[in-house]
């Protein structure tokens, strides 16, 4: 109703008509009531008029009788004479009423009893005149006859028509009454008519004018709603130009406003503002809403990443990782996910892929990102490593298979294999790994980590010069855990910065007490990736092995190669900083990677120890013993010293020695023991 108008206008014409509706009213019904009081009124006025005049003409037509009759018995003449001045004027006033009376009720339907009345007036007239007559020429006595037989009798039927008169207008005024009555029931029906009509118009108006209010109101009330469950995009009914239309354009600018707002958040929420993949959080949801149960995870690391991004500043770093993720995209399937996670992590969802098809896509993206990046001119060669996680195969959990292709992928790393399987990269079962977090402080607390020491023999001298410190964790209910169980966690969660510091004090306080025992021996510990970028770490060695006073050349701290790739300046900083301090430096599982000797050379190391895949059965297999052999050769002109790892049978032990190897470990020479056993061990050596 009246849309365009506004609810203050709309409320104003709907109390405008119900005023003018009830004003209407009033004076109708006054107009009506006065009408019928002055019918009344006029009616009363009228037949109390008539009446007095027929009364009057009656009451004088008697008077002037009685006069007669008092002639007739008046016999001197003398004694007659005021009786007729008082007749004539009894009969002046009869005939006056009269006449008033029939100019009164001329109007009305009393023609024809007014007729007889005058009729009968003009018979009592003339019989009173033959009376008085008589008198006069006969004498009272004669006239009496006359009087009684004509007179009297014309008197009679006067003061009858008259009375009748009289009756037929009181019968007249009770038909008017009774008229003005039913007018006057008419006009009160009438009136409780046009009240009731009032009423019910009334009553449709204020129920239409709260229906227009209030209907756009419950409207926009629902729209605010459904835009506060986040639902924008609920049809906004157009408003008319009243206050309720203002309202709704109001909230239409809201809920766009809001929308824009949530998109922006969502945004920032949700995509990675860099290459405009989803980020981590995205990654995380999308896997949740897969439509299939099985694929592949390929989680991709830029190798050398910080080193090119400190070398060349963050924004060839920037537009770098801009230009992977283009190379990327190519990738993405129709239902697959490519997000970046963080720095040059990315992860790539494959649906329902294969092992097969995982493994090959991989290989396919690490062709393409080989090719050269031009970035301002600048050409860049890039290097990536993949690590693939399978499900439901490896786990259907998405925390366990990131953490799975994470472990491949570090695998990858360390092999310089570009692309390798969760599945071919051992790893403690997901509920073995998340009870044993928790437990890894206590553990650190409680004094249940202990070193190992695995003898290192001199094959010339064949004595035990060195050892290997190896962690064990004394677990209170799984007996013996082996490091392989913990470490990679422990460097995965970072809680390796806890281990580490503990092992090499307790291996410096160790090789210190065997020193001031009299057995000096160079006790080797290993560091983690972490760990060589801890600036800290290294200051803490350098200064306990001082506080220890033991000699820094008695330390020997074993790193691999992928330790140094992450960020290959600092790494080298410390080693340069560990080497200046005099502590020895050894370079752990050599060959297992890819890392060239030239690459070495340039390291302030002093040993090399080989891996064990080249010793096992070094002696019996040419292809082993042709990798020792020139690596052995290579290490003698670079001044460095070489440890053979896991001989485990005298044939090895003997072709090592053979061939010019400076050390050997392995379970052929001893098992790693507890610090009792090894200088037990240690003590006999040699003596047996
Ligand atoms: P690694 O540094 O290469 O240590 C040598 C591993 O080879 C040790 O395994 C040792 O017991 C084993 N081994 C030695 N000789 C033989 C042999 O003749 N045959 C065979 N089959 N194995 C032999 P372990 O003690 O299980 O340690 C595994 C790895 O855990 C170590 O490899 C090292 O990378 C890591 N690790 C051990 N202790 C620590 C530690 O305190 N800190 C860090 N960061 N890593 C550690
Ligand atoms: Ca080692
Ligand atoms: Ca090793």
């Amino acid at each position: 109703m009246l849309p365009d108008t506004s609810i203050r206008t709309r409320l104003a014409i709907a109390i405008g008509v119900l005023l003018l509706a009830l004003f209407i009213l009033a004076t109708l019904s006054f107009r009506g009531f006065q009408a019928l009081s002055d019918s009344t009124r006029e009616l009363v006025d009228q037949q109390s008029l008539h009446a007095f005049l027929a009364n009057r003409t009656n009451q004088h037509s008697q008077t002037a009788a009685r006069h007669l009759l008092r002639l007739l018995l008046t016999t001197e003449r003398e004694a007659r004479v005021p009786l007729y001045a008082a007749m004539d004027e009894a009969l002046a006033i009869g005939d006056q009423a009269l006449m008033q009376l029939e100019n009164a009720a001329r109007e009305e339907n009393l023609a024809g009893d007014l007729a007889e009345v005058r009729r009968l007036r003009t018979v009592f007239g003339d019989s009173f005149q033959a009376t008085v007559e008589l008198i006069e020429l006969s004498g009272p006595r004669s006239a009496q006859g006359h009087f009684e037989a004509q007179t009297e009798p014309a008197l009679k039927a006067l003061l009858a028509a008259t009375d009748r008169l009289a009756v037929a207008q009181q019968d007249a005024m009770q038909a008017e009454v009774e008229m003005l009555t039913t007018d006057a029931a008419a006009m009160q029906q009438r009136l409780v008519l046009i009240s009731v009509l009032a009423l019910v118009a009334g009553a449709a108006l204020a129920g239409l004018i709260a229906r227009s209010i209030v209907v756009p109101v419950n409207a926009a009330a629902n729209v605010a709603e459904s835009i506060a469950a986040g639902n924008y995009d609920v049809n906004i009914p157009l408003g008319g130009n009243d206050e309720v239309g203002s309202m709704l354009r109001a909230l239409a600018a809201m809920r766009e406003r809001i929308a824009q707002r949530e998109a922006h958040i969502t945004r920032l929420a949700y995509v990675d503002t860099l290459t405009d993949l989803p980020n981590r959080t995205r990654f995380v949801e999308s896997f949740a809403q897969l439509p299939t149960h099985s694929g592949a995870l390929l989680l991709l690391d830029i190798n050398r990443f910080s080193a090119i991004n400190k070398a060349l500043g963050h924004k060839v770093g920037d537009a770098l990782l801009r230009g992977v993720a283009e190379r990327l995209r190519v990738f993405i399937g129709e239902c697959d996910v490519l997000a970046r996670f963080w720095a040059d992590e990315f992860a790539l969802l494959l649906c329902s892929a294969d092992a097969d098809h995982a493994q090959s896509t991989a290989e396919e993206i690490c062709i393409a990102l080989r090719a050269p990046l031009d970035i301002n001119g600048q050409r860049l060669d890039l290097d990536a490593s993949i690590g693939i996680a399978m499900f439901p195969s490896d786990g259907s959990d998405l925390t366990i298979l990131l953490r799975r292709a994470d472990t491949a992928l570090r695998s990858a790393k360390r092999r310089h294999v570009g692309v390798a399987m969760a599945q071919a990269v051992k790893e403690p079962s997901a509920p073995e790994q998340l009870s044993l977090i928790g437990e890894m402080r206590v553990a650190l607390s409680e004094n249940q980590f202990v070193p190992f020491y695995q003898p290192k023999m001199n094959l010339r001298s064949r004595q035990i010069t060195g050892a290997e410190a190896l962690i064990r964790w004394r677990h209170p209910t799984r007996g013996l855990v082996p490091p392989g169980l913990f470490i990679p966690f422990a460097e995965q969660t970072g809680f390796i910065r806890e281990i580490t510091p503990w092992l090499v004090t307790r291996v410096i306080r160790d090789t210190a007490a065997w020193r001031r025992d009299g057995l000096d021996l160079v006790v080797s510990a290993n560091l983690s990736t972490y760990d060589l970028l801890n600036a800290e770490l290294i200051e803490d060695i350098i200064a306990t092995l001082a506080a220890e006073q033991l000699p820094p050349a008695s330390l020997c701290l074993e790193i691999t190669e992928s330790a140094l790739m992450d960020e290959p300046e600092l790494a080298l900083r410390h080693l340069d900083r560990l080497a200046s301090a005099g502590i020895k430096l050894s370079i752990d599982d050599y060959g297992s990677g890819q890392a060239s000797l030239s690459y070495v050379k340039d390291l302030p190391v002093n040993e090399l120890k080989i891996d064990r895949v080249f010793v096992t059965d070094v002696d019996t297999t040419p292809k082993n013993a042709a990798i020792v052999r020139s690596t052995t050769l290579l290490c003698r002109e670079l001044g460095l010293s070489v440890v053979a790892e896991g001989a485990e049978r005298e044939g090895e032990i003997e072709w090592l020695a053979a061939n010019d190897c400076d050390l050997v470990q392995g379970y052929g020479v001893a098992r790693p023991m507890p610090e009792d056993d090894f200088l037990a061990f240690v003590r006999n050596f040699g003596r047996a």
